[in-house]
């Protein structure tokens, strides 16, 4: 049911109300399209009912805008639909105003403060589903508007999306700031590739049939056999790899099998390899090794007939739906109200998920996310152990959890930090030490000529305000000096499987010793870090060891300290 037929069937729901509440709300408001605005909440409720969401949430998308652009008052939402629609409504209002400042790291620090302050998913697949209406409907806004929302859509929320493991979302998004952000190559490519996607589909559609016949043949039991056209923009990363040699990219249409049981994943496999030569290499197993985002599937590439190559994708519906939906697939099952919203019927296909996902867990993979891991993530704490703070200005401030003012001065420069002498939190006057929490403005006092004092070594949390006070004592002579004896090396990594192998063998080549070796597993970045202790202090040495540890396939960036 959509909200416009709920909306006749039960005027008296929570979702009736909700309408009728923001119905009159924004009575008298367009849209820049000069349709009513009321069609915008309607829009982002029916995109959240599509998403199988809770009565709650609906009620809550229907609403999300009438604290940012109407006379309301958040007292008077609690008042008529409780803490909860409030609560959510309010969310989706705070994610609005944060700024927003283009640069890259900016973009990383908003997409983990949009998670820091949004203690409940809902209030960000609402916010999601805002964005996605309101990126349909980009055109009606005006040219300088369009790009900036254009960037914002592909740099925060389609990677949000992605993180969340809402694959088709996040290409959409990206597909639909696509044109906005590359104009020119937009064109080129609906042109140049249009032509060559329909040689590629019409062959597909010669192949299927083979493939099918062969399953057939093997007893398997094909629930669908369709075909997967690559993103534009995905196309468009992937052809500037490739010089732009559309000859060189042979998933621009991949097969994608659909069967009941991931042992049939595995006989498809089989029987396809059988039936034609798999290309060396592409054969991907993400069933046992599933992405850091959960995406589970197997892939392979194989020379067809006339020895063209094709990807097959394989996969259970299970997988299919999750890869879809991702987080909010394990949302929905441990938080939906059957009561309302017809969508029960897809109560007993989550059943046999979730027993697939604790006879995993009981396998305890070798790689990738386990499953514990992954429910964990769930708990929606996505940051556990980092908070975000926001200076006076409105820059977000990644920080350890427990991090201090003196954490903070340092991480905006070395001479605020080193003269500071007291600290405000949301305009109250705060002791240094005090524990700083995500969401908090934090401002510094200084004075001139201030020296950093030996007690905040006992309480700051971040090395970068060790090392700052430190250095600042031993230059009074008030720390005695203490020789450096060893190198950390941090190395961000695109994790695979016997990278950390070739990392040490590199190390252990160049004649050095690794003193200690961790890895940090985050799901805030899409880069795996390790960090690793080696005994040496020469420069010159550290320097070669890095050239060599960069050419490393899948390492990424590797810095150093001396310590
Ligand atoms: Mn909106």
């Amino acid at each position: 049911m959509n909200i416009k037929e709920i909306i006749k069937v039960r005027p008296d729901s929570l979702i009736g109300k909700a309408y009728k509440f923001a119905q009159k709300a924004h009575l008298n408001q367009k849209r820049k399209s000069g349709e009513p605005y009321i069609n915008h909440p309607i829009a982002v409720a029916d995109i959240l009912i599509s998403w199988d969401m809770d009565e709650s949430t609906v009620a809550a998308g229907l609403l999300h805008d009438v604290l940012e652009d109407t006379g309301v008052k958040i007292e008077e939402l609690k008042k008529e639909f409780g803490e909860e629609i409030a609560f959510l409504v309010d969310g989706v209002s705070k994610i609005g105003q944060i700024k927003y400042r283009g640069a890259k790291q900016q973009a990383e620090n908003m997409r983990k403060l949009i998670f820091a302050l949004s203690k409940d998913l809902r209030v960000v697949f609402i916010r999601l589903a805002d964005r996605l209406h309101n990126m349909r409907t980009l055109k009606f806004l005006p040219k300088e508007k369009q790009k900036r929302i254009a960037l914002e859509t592909d740099e925060i929320y389609a990677s949000i999306a992605y993180r969340l493991g809402m694959h088709n979302l996040a290409g959409e998004l990206q597909d639909l700031a696509f044109p906005y952000i590359y104009p020119e190559e937009y064109k080129w490519l609906t042109k140049t590739v249009g032509e060559r996607f329909e040689q590629r589909l019409s062959y597909l559609k010669k192949i299927a049939p083979i493939l099918k016949q062969a399953l057939l043949k093997n007893n398997i039991n094909v629930i669908n056999l369709d075909f997967r056209a690559k993103r534009w923009s995905s196309l468009y990363k992937k052809l500037l790899l490739h010089n732009m040699d559309i000859e060189k990219i042979y998933d621009l249409v991949a097969l994608r099998v659909i069967v009941p049981t991931i042992k049939d994943c595995y006989a498809v496999l089989g029987i396809i390899h059988d039936l034609w030569p798999p290309l060396p290499g592409r054969i991907k197993d993400y069933i046992a090794f599933p992405k850091p985002n959960g995406y589970k599937s197997l892939h392979t590439t194989v020379f067809g007939p006339e020895d063209k190559k094709i990807e097959i994708q394989i996969r259970t519906p299970e997988m299919h739906y999750e890869n879809e939906f991702g987080i909010a697939a394990h949302w929905i099952y441990k938080h939906k109200k059957y009561s309302n919203l017809d969508s029960h019927i897809k109560l007993e296909k989550e059943l046999s998920w979730i027993k697939e996902l604790s006879s995993w867990q009981e396998e305890k993979q070798k790689s990738g996310v386990s499953a514990n891991e992954f429910l964990e993530s769930l708990k929606i704490d996505f940051f556990k152990d980092r908070i975000f703070v926001i200076t006076p200005k409105g820059d977000v401030i990644d920080l350890p959890a427990d991090s201090t003012p003196v954490d903070f001065a340092y991480r905006i420069h070395s001479e605020i930090g080193d003269s500071c002498v007291g600290a405000k939190v949301n305009d109250q006057i705060v002791p240094l030490d005090y524990k700083l929490k995500s969401g908090d403005v934090v401002e510094i006092l200084t004075q001139k000529n201030k020296k950093p004092s030996k007690d905040w070594l006992s309480f700051v949390k971040t090395s970068v305000a060790r090392d700052h006070i430190k250095s600042a004592l031993r230059k009074r002579g008030e720390f005695s000096k203490i020789k450096p004896t060893k190198t950390e090396l941090k190395i961000s990594v695109e994790d695979r499987i016997g990278l950390i192998k070739d990392i040490s063998s590199v190390i252990s080549r160049s004649h050095f010793n690794i003193l200690s070796f961790h890895t940090e597993k985050t799901h805030s970045s899409r880069y795996q870090i390790n960090r690793l202790e080696i005994d040496t202090v020469n420069l010159e040495k550290i320097k070669k060891l890095i050239l060599k540890l960069k050419n490393i396939p899948g390492v990424k960036e590797v810095s150093y300290k001396i310590i």
